[in-house]
C-alpha cells in the first residue's frame, strides 16, 4: 500500500523522538548499498533505532499496514541486498552500538550497528581477536556481516562469520523478539534456528543482538609474494599450498588488478606479471618460516617467477592492504559489475582460465582477485555505463561467469550474498526443490512478504 503522512506519523509517535527520518535529502544516502542497483528506489522513511523494541515497534507498524522493510547495516554490501524498494521503510541500524566482551567465557555480545574493525578492536583490548576480516572490515557493520555471512582473508585458516555466531536476537516480520542460541559454547537443544538467520540476508528478520565467540590474539604473520608468469601457474600453486597446509591468509590478483593498484598505490609490484599470490602464515614460533618456506616451495616448484618473504609484520600488512585495495583501484579504471563466485579448490585452475577466455572473446576487461585459498573469487567486471553496447556485454559476461561457475560445481555467491543481483541465477544452481523449501521457509516466517521483498526470492 502507498504509505500516507498519517501513516508515517502513526510510526514516529511509537518511537523515540529522532528515530525516523523523513528528510528527502537524507532519504536519498539510503536507497542503496555498493552494488549501486540503478533500479534503487528512495524509501519512504528511515527508522535509526537504538533498542530492540524501537525495532519491534517498526515491524508491528510495518506488518499492520504491510509495509516492505529493508534491514541495513553500513550499506557496503555489494549484492544490492540493501537496495531499497519502491514505498519502504529502511530501518539502519547505525545507532545501535552497544559491547560487551566477557573474557572469561570469550565472548563478546554485540549490536548489529557496530563495525567490524570495532568490535576486533575491542576483543583486542582483553588480548582476544574477533577473526572474521572481510575487505571492508572498516567500513561494515556486524549485523550486516551476520545476515551475508560474510568471509574476508583470514577465513581460509579461520572460517566465516557463521563460525563465530553462538547467539542472536532477531526481531521477525510481525514484531516478536526471538533469542536464538546464548552464551554457551556448547548448544544443540531443538533445530539449528540461530545458523539459519546467519546469511539470510534481511529476509527472515533484523537482528538486534550477536553474541560472538572469540579466540586469543593472532600471533605475528610472516607473508610470502610470488609472481607468476600464468594465471594457470598461480592456481596451480594454490592447489599445491593446501594439499600441504593450511595458511593463514592465501590471496591471489591477477595482472589487471595488480596494475590498478600499483596505478593507485605506487608499491612498486611487477606490473608485467600475470598472476601474484599473497600467502601468510601465524604459525607459532619457528613453525611460521617452516610453512613460509613450503609455501614458497610450492610457488616456485609450479613456475613462479619471484618469491618474495618477509617477517616483518608491517612489510606483510603492505601487501595485505594492497590486496584490500583491488576494488577501489579497478573502480578506478569504470564502472563495476562485481562476481563473487566461489569453486571446489580442485576447479580453482579451471574456474580461472574460462573467466579469462570470457574476457577475451567477449572484449570486457575482467580484472580477477580471489580469495583463493576458499576457490573465492571476485571477478570485476569494468564497463562504461554510458555506452550502451559494452554495458550488454559487461552483463552478458556476468551471467556467463556464473553459468560456468555453476557448471564447475560452484556457487553464485561466497561472502556476499545473493542480494537483487545474483536471484536469477539461484535456482539454476539449487534446483526447484530448494527453491520451493526456501520459498516455505519465507512464507513460514514472514507470511506477507515484507522484509526485504525482491532480495534474495
Ligand atoms: C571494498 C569492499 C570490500 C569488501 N570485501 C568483502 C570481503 O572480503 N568479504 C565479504 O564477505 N564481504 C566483503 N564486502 C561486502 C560487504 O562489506 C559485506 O557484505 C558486509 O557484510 C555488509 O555489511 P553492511 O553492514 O555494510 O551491510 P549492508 O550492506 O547494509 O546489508 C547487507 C545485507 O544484510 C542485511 N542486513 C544488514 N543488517 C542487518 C540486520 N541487522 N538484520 C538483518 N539483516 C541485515 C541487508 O538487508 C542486506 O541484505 C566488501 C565490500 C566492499 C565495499
Amino acid at each position: 500500500m502507498t504509505v500516507t503522512d498519517d501513516t508515517l506519523t502513526a510510526l514516529a509517535a511509537t518511537l523515540p523522538q529522532g528515530c525516523l527520518v523523513t528528510d528527502p535529502d537524507l532519504l536519498a544516502s539510503y536507497s542503496q548499498d555498493w552494488a549501486r542497483d540503478p533500479d534503487a528506489a528512495t524509501p519512504c522513511a528511515v527508522a535509526r533505532p537504538t533498542t530492540t523494541e524501537d525495532v519491534q515497534a517498526v515491524m508491528r507498524w510495518a506488518t499492520e499496514h504491510r509495509v516492505p522493510v529493508i534491514p541495513r547495516g553500513a550499506g557496503s554490501g555489494l549484492s544490492g541486498g540493501a537496495t531499497a524498494v519502491s514505498g519502504s521503510v529502511v530501518i539502519s541500524t547505525e545507532r545501535m552500538r552497544r559491547i560487551e566482551v566477557d573474557p572469561a567465557t570469550r565472548i563478546a555480545v554485540v549490536e548489529p550497528g557496530l563495525l567490524n574493525a570495532e568490535v576486533k578492536a575491542a576483543a583486542t583490548e582483553h588480548e582476544l581477536w574477533y577473526p572474521p576480516d572481510p575487505s571492508s572490515f572498516e567500513i561494515c557493520s556486524i549485523g550486516g556481516n551476520v545476515a551475508t555471512n560474510a568471509g574476508g582473508l583470514c577465513c581460509v585458516k579461520y572460517g566465516v562469520t557463521t563460525d563465530y555466531v553462538l547467539a542472536l536476537r532477531v526481531v521477525l516480520a510481525d514484531g516478536t523478539a526471538v533469542r536464538l542460541g546464548g552464551p554457551r559454547l556448547k548448544d544443540v537443544a531443538g533445530l539449528s534456528l540461530t545458523k539459519l538467520f546467519v546469511g539470510s540476508e534481511g529476509t527472515l528478520g533484523v537482528v538486534t543482538e550477536a553474541t560472538l565467540r572469540l579466540i586469543p590474539a593472532q600471533p605475528p604473520s610472516s607473508t610470502l609474494v610470488a609472481s607468476f608468469a600464468s594465471v594457470q601457474s598461480a592456481a596451480d600453486s594454490v592447489l599445491a599450498i593446501t594439499r600441504t597446509l593450511r595458511p593463514s591468509m592465501l590471496e591471489f590478483m591477477d595482472r589487471a588488478s595488480i596494475g590498478a593498484v600499483e596505478d593507485a598505490m605506487r608499491m612498486g609490484l611487477d606490473r608485467t606479471v600475470e598472476a601474484m599470490l599473497i600467502a601468510r602464515s601465524d604459525a607459532p614460533g619457528a613453525i611460521a618460516a617452516e610453512e613460509i618456506a613450503v609455501m614458497a616451495d610450492a610457488c616456485a616448484a609450479n613456475g613462479a617467477s619471484e618469491v618474495f618473504t618477509t617477517d616483518d609484520p608491517d612489510e606483510g600488512e603492505a601487501f595485505a592492504a594492497a590486496r584490500r585495495y583491488v576494488f577501489h583501484a579497478v573502480e578506478k579504471l569504470g564502472s563495476l559489475l562485481l562476481e563473487d563466485v566461489c569453486v571446489p579448490l580442485s576447479k580453482l585452475p579451471a574456474l580461472v582460465e574460462g573467466i579469462a577466455a570470457i574476457s577475451r572473446e567477449r572484449g570486457v576487461i575482467v580484472a580477477v582477485v580471489a580469495h583463493a585459498g576458499d576457490g573465492n573469487t571476485h571477478p570485476l567486471i569494468v564497463f562504461d555505463p554510458e555506452d550502451a553496447e559494452m554495458t550488454e556485454r559487461a552483463h552478458l559476461v556476468f551471467g556467463e561467469i556464473m553459468d560456468l561457475t555453476i557448471s564447475l560445481g560452484g556457487t553464485i555467491t561466497g561472502e556476499h550474498g545473493v542480494g537483487r543481483l545474483k536471484k536469477a541465477w539461484l535456482p539454476n544452481q539449487v534446483g526447484p526443490d530448494v527453491m520451493e523449501l526456501t520459498q516455505r521457509i519465507k512464507n513460514a516466517l514472514d507470511p506477507l512478504g515484507i522484509l526485504n521483498p525482491g532480495a534474495v526470492l
